[in-house]
């Protein structure tokens, strides 16, 4: 494990560094998009909405206001009741037609006189005080203004939602004489809240000052009939009630794990809380798409990266490691390389029974090859007594430099009577060798002979000494004239 880490440390490091700095650039950038789009949800869409929404309630208030001012002011009105309201079917006729040419629901006179009710279907009744149903009589009469607004704020019938204006009617004097007006739906509402619904899936409804749901999307049942009591949204009811100025709120609030956010705005005309919401979950729904992009491209990334890393850095290790194993003249392995390839050897030739012999090469007199021809030629001699052997040997031989001017072959399934044919041949094969360069100018032929030693791993035997009595056939050799094989028996 120790070993592990020593070796893949900068591996390590390196997938630390890209995972901490990858997760900490995607985490930034997620949370600031986060939050700049709930600001801009809570602080921009939502408001923008709203303006719309009001904007919208002003013209379904403004248009039967503006209706209901013109019927006030009419004089054929006015002089029918200062004339003793003869003929009511005239002034049924008019309220019929002001009714269909508005497409209103309902067009009405009270005259202050008689206290007769006019409708489009000429249907009298005479409003009494006594009566609650035609309290808003008497309240119209007592008003300081024009006109009141009514909006029928019945939620059994909130498809239908209406608006009436009671408007009073004065005589060329100033002096009351009646009220008259009229009652819309409040489609154009409708449509608004609806579009914004399929569109940005805003919730928009209107709550009255005792938080009771006036007019709602069909998309917030879950709030029930009043904010005080529904889950969520009663953590803020109060603080939506509480708003009185025509200014918005900016609030938020839990639904289970769903973050909801909210503006508020207190519409005085007609005594409602316009309330406009969105879940944030849902919108954030493309970030966290790009969250998961982002995170797949930089894991992406981080493994190419590392595959990269990974690659170079074997690939410096095994060029160590061959050169550590390699000697750099002859680009034979070493004695050290050597002493691992001839454990192995061993080992395998006990398992499989089979022989196993060494043979030293020493080159003859090559001291005097370097004091003749200077030691650049003796590199050159070493470097062709290494391909010649090479060349001779067979593929599962091993030839290593032991060092100077002496060569070890290992010879593996290999009998000491094969062997020493094998270092005669090879020992001929120099000795014919013309190893004078090729791109020396004057060239006179250079002879080199090698004198070699073979001996046959016997059981058990160590590698010591096996190489003992390879280097005795060897001074043997080097004893009995040189360019010549011997081997220990
Ligand atoms: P012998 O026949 O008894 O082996 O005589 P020798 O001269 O070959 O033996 P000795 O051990 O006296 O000399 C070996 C020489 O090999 C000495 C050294 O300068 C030379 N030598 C060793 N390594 C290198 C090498 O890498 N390049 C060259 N050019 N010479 C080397
Ligand atoms: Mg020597
Ligand atoms: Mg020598």
């Amino acid at each position: 494990m120790r070993k592990f880490l020593r070796q893949y440390s900068l591996l390590i490091w390196l997938t630390f560094i890209l995972i901490t700095g990858f997760v900490a650039i995607l985490l930034t950038s997620y949370i600031v998009s986060k939050d700049s789009l709930q600001q801009g949800i809570a602080e921009k869409s939502l408001p923008i909405t709203g303006d719309s929404v009001y904007s919208e309630i002003q013209k379904d208030i403004l248009r039967p206001v503006f209706i209901s001012a013109q019927m006030a002011q009419d004089t054929f009105l006015r002089d029918w009741i200062i004339n003793g309201e003869e003929e009511p079917a005239l002034i049924s006729k008019y309220l019929k037609e002001i009714k269909a040419k508005n497409n209103a629901v309902s067009s009405f006179l009270v005259s202050d006189v008689s206290h007769q009710y006019y409708h489009p279907d000429g249907t009298l009744k005479i409003v009494k005080e006594t009566e609650a149903r035609d309290a808003w009589y008497f309240r119209v009469r007592k008003l300081k203004t024009a006109y009141e607004t009514n909006v029928d704020a019945d939620m059994a019938n909130h498809d239908n939602m209406t608006i009436f204006i009671n408007h009073k009617i004065l005589d060329y004097s100033g002096k009351f004489i009646g009220v008259t007006g009229i009652g819309l739906t409040l489609d154009g509402m409708k449509r608004v809240i609806d579009s914004y619904q399929t569109r940005f899936h805003r919730n928009i409804y209107f709550v009255d000052a005792k938080g009771n749901l006036v007019l709602a999307g069909s998309a917030v049942k879950r709030l029930g009939t009043n904010i005080l009591k529904a889950p969520g949204i009663s953590s803020i009811a109060s603080q939506i009630l509480a708003n009185s100025k025509n200014d918005s709120l900016h609030l938020e609030y839990n639904l289970e794990d769903e973050k909801i956010l909210l503006n508020a705005r207190f519409i005085p005309e007609l005594g409602w809380h316009l309330l406009v919401e969105q879940e944030l979950n849902e919108q954030l729904k493309p970030l966290h798409d790009v969250l998961l992009m982002d995170a797949i491209i930089s894991a992406i990334i981080t493994l190419i990266v590392l595959s990269l890393v990974l690659i170079t850095v074997r690939r410096h290790q095994n060029r160590i490691e061959k050169t550590a194993a390699t000697d750099q003249l002859t680009s034979l392995p070493n004695r050290q390389a050597f002493d691992f390839v001839f454990e192995n050897a061993l080992l395998d030739s006990e398992r499989s029974r089979q022989p196993l012999c060494v043979a030293i090469i020493d080159i003859d007199f090559f001291k005097k090859v370097n004091d003749k021809h200077g030691h650049l030629v003796g590199d050159h001699v070493l470097k062709e007594i290494a391909m010649i052997a090479k060349r001779s040997l067979r593929e599962s031989d091993v030839i290593c430099r032991w060092g100077g001017e002496e060569f070890v072959i290992l010879l593996k399934n290999c009998t000491l009577e094969k062997a020493t044919a094998i270092a005669e041949n090879l020992r001929l094969t120099i000795a014919n060798n013309d190893f004078s360069r090729t791109t020396d100018l004057a060239r006179t032929r250079l002879s080199i002979t090698v004198s070699m030693g073979v001996a046959l791993c016997k059981d058990k035997e160590n590698e010591d000494s096996v190489f003992e009595r390879a280097d005795v056939a060897l001074y043997q050799a080097k004893e009995n004239g040189r360019n010549s094989v011997y081997f220990s028996e």
